[in-house]
């Protein structure tokens, strides 16, 4: 296992952030962390990167314990907090030089930073001062930063937050490259990365663990009613579905077209069928919506 969680708790005065939350991530695996503001996402995060230590409960990373294998552990892990910390007055490489040096680089230091600066693509800004460039390319950097020491596992917090849409789908890009050879749990609030990015999620919520599944297994789960879009031939009118035995609601989209949607457990495709047979129509299309990831977020955190 990359990451071990055991009933970890941390209490901030009278505030348990982080309330007995436990689960393992094995190596490979490209985890979404979810949670709303205030959750206790960020505070697992230091947890595991050693920043912070337990009120309660163990951490282990690649096997090594949090407060006991601290250094160990920082050796194998890369971390991109939410709040980027740079030093905006010196340059990308040489920083990137500095970071080589703290992460105990003594051999081949421009090789390694070059490499890196080609990883995550920072060929053109490497001259720059830091404090100069864009938003996304300081997120670069940080990543740059986190992949130094060569890391088992990357922790990120919120890697993609405030960057305009081509930064994002090429840090995206870059996390999911990385994640082809080591473990990644990152924190985000935008679900369209979790999906494109994550096979798995763990979503908290005030401190507590309440969901870790892969997403296709929480979107069956966390839904009461089931949706159809449905188009017919010849005209129906929306009355008429919703007279239908067991459906709940109808809208029209446009002509013959609905969206219909009825509790789990009514076979709502038979009832459409059935409908369609008995008024002499013809169904064009029928097809099941998918929960929504963010529908499932809002379920579970409301
Ligand atoms: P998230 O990352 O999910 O937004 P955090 O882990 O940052 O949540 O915070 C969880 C809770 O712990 C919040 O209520 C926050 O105010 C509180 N908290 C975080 N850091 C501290 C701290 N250093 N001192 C006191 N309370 C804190």
């Amino acid at each position: 296992m990359s990451i071990e969680v055991n009933r970890l708790c941390k209490k901030y005065g009278e505030q348990w952030a982080v309330n007995d939350v436990s689960f393992n991530i094995p190596t490979g695996q490209v985890v979404g962390f979810l949670g709303p503001n205030g959750a206790g996402k960020s505070t697992t995060m230091k947890m595991l990167t050693c920043f912070i230590t337990p009120t309660s409960g163990t951490a282990k990373v690649s096997g090594l314990t949090v407060g006991e294998d601290d250094m160990a552990i920082r050796r194998q892990i890369g971390y991109l907090p939410e709040h980027n910390p740079l030093y905006y007055d010196m340059y990308v490489k040489e920083y990137l030089g500095f970071v080589a040096n703290l992460c105990g680089i003594t051999k081949n230091v421009p090789k390694r930073v070059a490499e890196m600066i080609g990883r995550t693509g920072l060929e053109r800004e490497q001259a720059k001062k830091i404090g100069t460039l864009s938003k996304g390319y300081k997120q670069r950097v940080g990543m740059a930063q986190a992949l130094m020491n060569d890391p088992k596992v990357l922790i990120l917090d919120e890697p993609t937050s405030g960057l305009d849409p081509n930064q994002i789908t090429e840090i995206r890009n870059l996390i999911r490259s990385i994640g082809e050879e080591r473990t990644v749990l990152l924190s985000t609030h935008i679900m369209q990365e979790v999906e494109a990015m994550c096979s798995r999620v763990i979503i908290i919520n005030q401190g507590t663990l309440v969901a870790d599944d892969n997403i296709s297994t929480l979107q069956q789960q966390n839904t009461s009613d089931r949706a159809f879009v449905v188009q017919f031939k010849s005209p129906v009118k929306a009355s008429e579905l919703k007279a239908i035995k067991g459906i709940k609601t109808v809208s029209v989209i446009k002509d013959n077209r609905f969206r219909v949607s009825a509790k789990a457990d009514v076979n709502l495709q038979e009832a459409l069928f059935g409908f369609a047979v008995k008024t002499n129509n013809i169904i064009l299309e029928q097809k099941e919506e998918e929960q929504s990831l963010e529908n499932v977020f809002r379920t579970l955190t409301n």
